[in-house]
Order: C-alpha cells, then sequence, then structure tokens
C-alpha cells in the first residue's frame, strides 16, 4: 500500500460497534475488570489507552516501522531514547540540532552521567574522530534546524553497526511523507508530531518508532515508567492530521521550493545566502535526491545583519513572527533570539547561525499571497 492510503487507514478500522470512521476519543484513566483476572487487554491510562494504540500504528506504519510510542512532547520522546542509556554511555549528536534537544543533552542527562560529542555528523571523518569506547548511540537530524544541514543516512547506519551503536534519527523536518529512516538502517525515528505530522498548530506532541524488538520492549517499559503520554484528545488531533499529511506535504513543498528560487535568483542583492536542500547551491542538493523524497518546507536565510534581519521579520505581514513550525499557517522566526536562545555565540557562530538569519516556515497559503508577502519585506531591509 502506499503512504496517502496508509496515513488514511492504518490504526483507523471502522469502531466494531458502532460503524464510527473515526477512532473514538477514549476519555478514561482506567479499565473495569469483568471478574478477578479477567481484563480486555487494557488496565491503566498511562500504560494503555486505545485513541493512543490507534495513533502509535498509524505513526509506526508511515516510518515503515513495525512499533511507535506517542509521548506528551518531541521532547519527551528524546527523553526517553536517551533513558536507555547508563551513567558513563557517550553519545555522538549533531552539532546543530534542535536548541531544546541541546539543552536536554547538556543540562539534564549530562548530570545524570551521561557524555556527549557535538559533531558535524554530514562529515564521516569527524565522527571517527568523535568516537569513543564508551560510545553507545549517535543522534543526528537531518535536515538539521536551522542551517538544512543534512547527514548522510546510509553512513550513519554503517558507524552504527560497525561500532555497534544505537543510530537515532530525529525525522521533524522531513516528516515520514519525504524520508523513512528507517528503510536507509537507522534504528530508531523521533518527531515532534507538535511539527509537520499534526500540521495544525493545535497540539504539542512526540513520537518514536522502531523495527526492532529489542527496543520495542525497552520504550514500551520506559514509556510507561516515565509516563510522559498525551491525552486521548492529543492523540485523535494527531491521528486525524495525519490523513492529510501527504496533501499537506506536496503543498509545503511546492511553495517553499518556489520561494527558495526566487529569493536566490532575484534577491541576492540582500540575502547573503538562501539555505534549502532543494537548491542546487545546497552543498548536499545531491545527498537531498537521494535520501529525500521532497524539499520539505523550511527556508532559512541570511540577511547580513541583526538590523536587517528584525526589519524583514517586522515587515512580513502573512507570515506570523512565532516559534515551531511545520503548520498550515506560513511562520517567521529569528533564531538566535528565539528557538536557538539557549546555545552560546560561540558555539553557533562556527557554523554560520548568526545574527542576520531568518528561519521561514512555508505554510500551505497560496503561493501568490506568500511571494508578495516576502518581496514586501524585503523592501525594508537595505
Ligand atoms: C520542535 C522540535 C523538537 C521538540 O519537540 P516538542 O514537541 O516541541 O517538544 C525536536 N526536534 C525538532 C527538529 C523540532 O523541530
Amino acid at each position: 500500500m502506499k503512504f496517502s492510503t496508509k496515513a488514511i487507514h492504518a490504526g483507523n478500522e471502522p469502531d466494531k460497534e458502532t460503524g464510527a470512521v473515526n477512532v473514538p476519543i477514549y476519555a478514561t484513566s482506567t479499565y473495569a475488570n469483568e471478574a478477578f483476572g479477567v481484563s480486555k487487554g487494557f488496565d491503566y491510562g498511562r500504560t494503555i489507552n486505545p485513541t493512543r494504540v490507534a495513533l502509535e500504528t498509524n505513526l509506526a506504519t508511515l516510518e515503515n516501522g513495525k512499533y511507535g510510542f506517542a509521548f506528551s512532547s518531541g521532547m519527551a520522546a528524546t527523553h526517553c531514547i536517551a533513558s536507555l542509556l547508563e551513567k558513563g554511555d557517550h553519545v555522538i549528536v549533531s552539532q546543530n540540532v534542535y536548541g531544546g534537544t541541546y539543552r536536554i543533552f547538556e543540562r539534564v542527562m549530562r548530570k545524570l552521567g551521561l557524555d556527549f560529542s557535538w559533531v558535524d555528523t554530514s562529515d564521516y571523518e569527524k565522527i571517527g574522530v568523535a568516537l569513543k569506547p564508551n560510545t553507545k548511540m549517535i543522534f543526528v537530524e537531518t535536515p538539521t534546524n536551522p542551517m538544512l544541514t543534512l547527514t548522510d543516512l546510509d553512513m550513519i547506519s554503517d558507524v552504527a553497526r560497525v561500532n555497534k551503536l544505537i543510530s537515532v534519527c530525529d525525522n521533524t523536518f522531513m516528516s515520514p511523507y519525504f524520508q523513512n529512516p528507517l528503510d536507509l538502517g537507522i534504528d530508531i525515528v523521533v518527531h515532534s508530531t507538535t511539527k509537520y505530522i499534526n500540521g495544525h498548530s493545535d497540539a504539542i506532541g512526540g513520537c518514536v518508532v522502531t523495527k526492532r524488538d529489542d527496543l520495542s520492549e525497552q520504550f514500551k517499559f520506559l514509556q510507561n515508567s516515565i509516563g510522559a503520554v498525551p491525552s486521548a484528545f492529543d492523540c485523535y488531533l494527531v491521528l486525524r492530521s495525519t490523513k492529510t499529511l501527504a496533501l499537506r506535504m506536496e503543498r509545503h513543498n511546492f511553495n517553499a521550493g518556489k520561494i527558495a528560487k526566487v529569493l536566490e535568483s532575484e534577491h541576492s542583492s540582500k540575502i547573503n545566502r538562501v539555505h534549502y536542500p532543494g537548491l542546487e547551491s545546497h552543498p548536499q542538493h545531491q545527498l537531498a535526491k537521494k535520501q529525500m523524497r521532497g524539499f520539505g518546507g523550511m527556508i532559512s536565510i541570511d540577511l547580513g545583519s541583526f538590523d536587517n534581519a528584525i526589519k524583514f521579520f517586522n515587515g512580513l505581514k502573512i507570515f506570523s513572527r512565532a516559534e515551531s513550525l511545520g503548520g498550515v499557517e506560513s511562520l517567521v522566526c529569528h533564531p538566535v533570539s528565539m528557538t536557538h536562545a539557549s546555545i552560546p555565540k560561540e558555539e553557533r557562530e562556527k557554523y554560520g547561525l548568526t545574527d542576520g538569519l531568518i528561519r521561514l516556515s512555508v505554510g500551505v497559503e497560496d503561493y501568490d499571497d506568500l511571494m508578495e508577502d516576502i518581496t514586501n519585506a524585503l523592501g525594508e531591509v537595505k
């Protein structure tokens, strides 16, 4: 079965009692036993919920995995993955990951005895240098936020296999519609479902998907032990949203692709650099074509200075000035002062995350309106 069909049907069986085509929102914290020791396989709402099971089945199917686990946020999903590790273990992480990933690893997990190296995982040699005898995991984000740097997932799964590491890919930016890391040999996929998967900017959530039976057993234990599970209502919202994921991703990709080309070809006097994996000028355009089926809806542009970035930011009318990304509505963000404020200046400037950088989450509005908005706002920039 192809993606759009699976998106609509996986986990979404019509209700057995009523035929309702949508999975009910099971608002229940517990389940009654018929008699001593006789249950229907449901005991307590943190451990299991039918709406959550439907969502988990759906997400596992879309990532071509076997097991899905839903969480109350993307960070809760990442926390669960880090909880696979033990004191003294070392992790290699892509150097410009989501700011919250940097924060939980450096400021929460390090205190508990885990060690992290921040590495340009697009470079095989640098991974080799960073490996230690106690390295247990390699955690990559591709494309990265906000620089849109890619990591070769085939290469990462090779490195992981040879060195007996657990490989993890944060696939939030591409969504399962454009990229499936498990197909390339990665062990674990993590998403902030808050972004493209839910796509309507009305729920916070996360998920983990794997094919590995051993990891699935651990995730089931950790999800229940830590308890950062989503409500049945939020599971329903995300399950509703994946039905249109293919349609939305096609439109995000179409709009962003056209906008990136125009920004590069017609506005080079004001924009130093357009970062978008679909542009031939992107240093990893060939890799993007190899491991992704589209290029997504995220564009970053370097306007050269803080002043220019802020003039452009304030000049936009359709794009909302907001954190987050992947929703139907277009958003603009100044990463240095918003999403990536927790990363030290020396760290971020090493990889081009400058004061002049603006990140656009291109929504599914009409292309002409979005382009006009951007052109007008660029008029404010000297
Ligand atoms: C937003 C985001 C996260 C964190 O997800 P939350 O749902 O906000 O907790 C992790 N990774 C990436 C790439 C993100 O964009």
